[in-house]
């Protein structure tokens, strides 16, 4: 196993389906141009490879499959229904929620047992001026579906000063009401937002946010797993919440994040460009390909940074978010 000198080991995989979207979030994708082709992306058999070697090489053992809009490339039916076989602690889709209903046969088929579905706003208006594209109603009809279905449901909602700050409290009674776990996600120097002025116009901290909910709702802190992103709050006898504070609360120094890219590249930092290309790996036999997996894996844990978040001119749905 790979550690480095904080004691900071891969064991989370976040995989990148494809790096086309539906959507065209307006901090995620600065030009408004949605379904950006993909070029060289891995197959769905390739990507399965990648799994099963990093489970064997680094000891990942919980896989997020993500985007881009992971529903949106036909890999997504063969991809997901395989990798739940391969013995991993835990497995999540994270999406937009637009595909929900139709793939609702493919999650439960494959065994999947939660969800981490993106939403911003409740406000339609609001919602199509964010996400540029998309519909809400279809969004909270997924949601539904995939309460109704039994599955564990976490909503991610970015908060932002000019878009949609006045909708966190109406999102998190809408979380409780349904036992969703709303993740307040703090707004990431990320692709155009690490230069451009829209990160300070409209980045809203944990404190704000706290501020905001402790205006309607006691709460208090509560456990969460040494290595999670999110620092996790309990609202006795309603619920619980999080809070992704890349700002406000780095969590680099326990950062157990590898991410692998739609075209085969490994990422081991948010906040590094550096990304080392997989795609020779896949091509070898299996100790051949894990003998040179270790190289690489040492060279990605190297990226991560200390305890600093500081986002780079990476764009998420290429990278993993
Ligand atoms: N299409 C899927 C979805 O919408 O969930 C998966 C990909 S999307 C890139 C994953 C998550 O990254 C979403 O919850 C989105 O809000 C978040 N995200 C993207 N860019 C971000 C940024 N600059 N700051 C904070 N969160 C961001």
């Amino acid at each position: 196993m790979i550690v480095d000198a904080l004691g900071r080991r891969f064991r989370n995989l976040r995989v990148s389906l494809t790096a086309a979207c539906n959507y065209a979030c307006t901090y995620c994708v600065p030009n408004g141009k949605r379904l950006q082709a993909a070029t060289h992306e891995l197959d769905a058999e390739e990507m399965v490879r990648a799994v099963q070697l990093l489970m064997d090489a680094a000891g990942i053992d919980r896989l997020r499959i993500t985007g881009g809009e992971p529903m949106l490339t036909p890999k997504f039916d063969t991809f997901l229904p395989a990798v739940m076989k391969l013995g991993l602690k835990d497995v999540s889709v994270t999406t937009n929620g637009q595909f929900v209903l139709r793939k609702l046969d493919t999650l439960l088929d494959s065994g999947l047992r939660r969800i981490n579905v993106s939403l911003d706003t409740l406000d339609a208006d609001r919602f199509r001026s964010i996400a540029r594209s998309g519909d809400l109603a279809t969004v909270l009809g997924g949601l539904e579906a995939v309460k109704d279905a039994g599955l564990k449901v976490k909503v991610n909602m970015v908060p932002m000063r000019t878009a949609n700050a006045d909708q966190i409290l109406p999102m998190l009674d809408y979380c409780l009401e349904r036992g969703f776990e709303l993740r307040f996600i703090e707004l990431m120097q990320m692709g155009h937002l690490k230069t451009s002025q829209a990160f300070q116009r409209d980045f809203i901290g944990m404190a704000d946010i706290l501020e905001a909910i402790g205006e309607h709702y006691e709460f208090s802190r509560t456990d969460a797993p040494y290595d999670s992103t999110a620092v996790r709050y309990e609202i006795p006898g309603a619920g619980t919440f999080g809070i992704i504070a890349n700002e406000s609360e780095p969590f680099c120094s326990a950062c157990t994040r590898l991410r692998l890219s739609s075209n085969g590249h490994l990422y081991g930092c948010l906040s590094s460009a550096a990304s080392h290309d997989m795609k020779p790996v896949l091509a070898l036999p299996e100790h051949h390909a894990l003998a040179s997996l270790q190289s690489i894996l040492m060279r990605a844990l190297g990226d991560k940074q200390r305890n600093t978040f500081t986002g780079e001119v990476t764009v998420m749905k290429f990278i993993g978010g």
